[in-house]
């Protein structure tokens, strides 16, 4: 055997062994964690049939009480609003409209501890006020299926309820902890961004708790994604008195739409998609308003750079030989999530976790986004779908799992208290990730 391979195989066999005594010394806290099982899933169904939708602000503002609620029993910890400013959108008019998203929640112990954890969550969903889908129920296959149940207000328990546990060992001085509960995540974290960066900027891992998929298998590396408005205005005429006296903004946005479409199809590892062009009307009138509206999904900041910088060019060009004016919204707000040697030797890790404490699980790459993506650009190393097994999320038929949340319960403890103990070094874990983003 190879040396290097040798060395990476002892690694593997004592970090077992180390996580097996872990486990075996703390066994009470787990065997308490399974006797909440009942309740872990219950005050997740509460919380599902808080209708949260992300634009819901009465409905956001009923589920952050609850939980904050929980947060303080359970966890004996002040539990801050954290104000959030506002984002906007913009209309098919071109208007931009000023969206209000309510505050985010923060909880936070033992700061000046050495090693701390990020711990993050939404509890917006993407179901809105007046949809149907409001009620979370048991399904006689014997899974819950409910808004949000598995997106993520399952997690939400989970991630309480390992902490709860963590703060009943004898070990938790070693490691200090902030929770950041936000109400944008599901429109893609607009607002909360900047303060999932500070805080992946100040700790040495993340945990977030996205579903695991229904076998437990999580996401590991993830693609950066940006989403884009881009406003062009021309000069409305008559056509059959004036044609030419117009400046045609449908037609400044059809070039755009295919000159980024045409320039990132260059590099395989983008994906660019021109999603709508709002603009337009009578056929007779020279049209002097279009939007055009893109997602860019990348793998690497190099790829996101040749996104914004094409972006930029093509828009200006075009709107330059076309005489017409252009204003761009939007950008990225995931950064790309890329598989650094940190952040895979911790998902090997919870992996090896998982498999001790009966939460079996695996992880791949997606091209999916989530609060994960910040964490890890601040340098801080993330496993983010720690939370229940579930799936068709973002559907009338989400559906979560409801033995998965005390395993899933189980899987978070002892990952805490290794960080805690230094079996898994938190800090070696984010410097090697630092180090893997260059
Ligand atoms: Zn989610």
């Amino acid at each position: 055997v190879p040396g290097p391979f040798r060395f990476e195989f002892r690694c593997l066999l004592s970090l077992d062994l180390d996580l097996r005594n872990l486990q075996a010394k703390h066994g009470s806290l787990f065997a308490q964690l399974d006797a909440r099982a009942d309740e872990l899933v219950r005050r997740a169904v509460d919380w599902s049939n808080l209708s949260s939708g992300s634009t819901n602000l009465p409905g956001l503002a009923s589920a952050r009480s609850a939980i904050a609620e929980t947060i303080r029993g359970d966890l004996g910890v002040d539990v801050a609003d954290l104000a959030l400013k506002t984002s906007s959108v913009v209309s098919s008019k071109g208007e931009e409209i000023v969206r209000e998203h309510g505050p985010a929640l923060v909880a936070r112990m033992r700061p000046d501890a050495p090693v701390q954890i990020a711990l993050t969550g939404h509890f917006d969903t993407v179901y809105p006020a007046d949809t149907a889908f409001k009620e979370c129920v048991l399904r006689a296959d014997g899974t819950l299926h409910g808004p949000g149940i598995a997106d993520m207000k399952g997690g939400i328990s989970v991630m309480i309820a390992a902490l709860a546990a963590l703060e009943k060992s004898d070990v938790k001085e070693q490691v200090g902890w902030t929770i950041l509960l936000s109400p944008d995540e599901e429109v893609g974290s607009p607002v909360s961004a900047a303060h999932l960066h500070e805080l992946g900027t100040r700790c040495h891992v993340g945990m977030t708790y996205e579903p695991a998929l229904p076998d437990g298998a999580m996401a590991g590396p993830r693609k950066g994604s940006g989403n884009w408005a881009v406003i062009f205005r021309g000069k409305s005429a008559h056509v059959g008195r004036a044609a030419h006296e117009g400046r045609n903004a449908v037609i400044g946005a059809a070039r755009f739409a295919v000159a980024m479409t045409q320039a990132c199809a260059e590099r395989p590892s983008i994906i660019c998609n021109v999603g709508a062009i709002d603009g337009g009307g009578p056929v007779n009138v020279v049209p002097d308003l279009a939007i055009v509206r893109i997602n860019a999904r990348v793998d690497t900041a190099a790829d996101q750079a040749f996104v914004e910088a094409t972006l930029t060019r093509h828009a200006e060009t075009i709107a330059k030989d076309a005489e017409l004016s252009v204003t761009q919204f939007g950008g990225f707000t995931r950064p790309p999530k890329p598989e650094t040697p940190g952040l895979k030797r911790y998902l090997d890790a919870v992996v090896e976790a998982g498999e001790i404490v009966g939460a079996p699980t695996s992880w791949r790459a997606t091209g999916g986004v989530c609060e994960g993506n910040n964490l890890s650009a601040a340098g801080c190393p993330t496993v983010d779908s720690l939370g229940v097994r579930g799936g068709l999320i973002h559907s009338p038929e989400e559906f979560a799992i409801p033995e998965s949340f005390a395993e899933r319960a189980r899987l978070s403890l002892l990952m805490m208290l290794a960080f805690a103990t230094n079996t898994i070094d938190a800090r070696a874990l984010r410097a090697e990730h630092a180090r893997g983003q260059g």
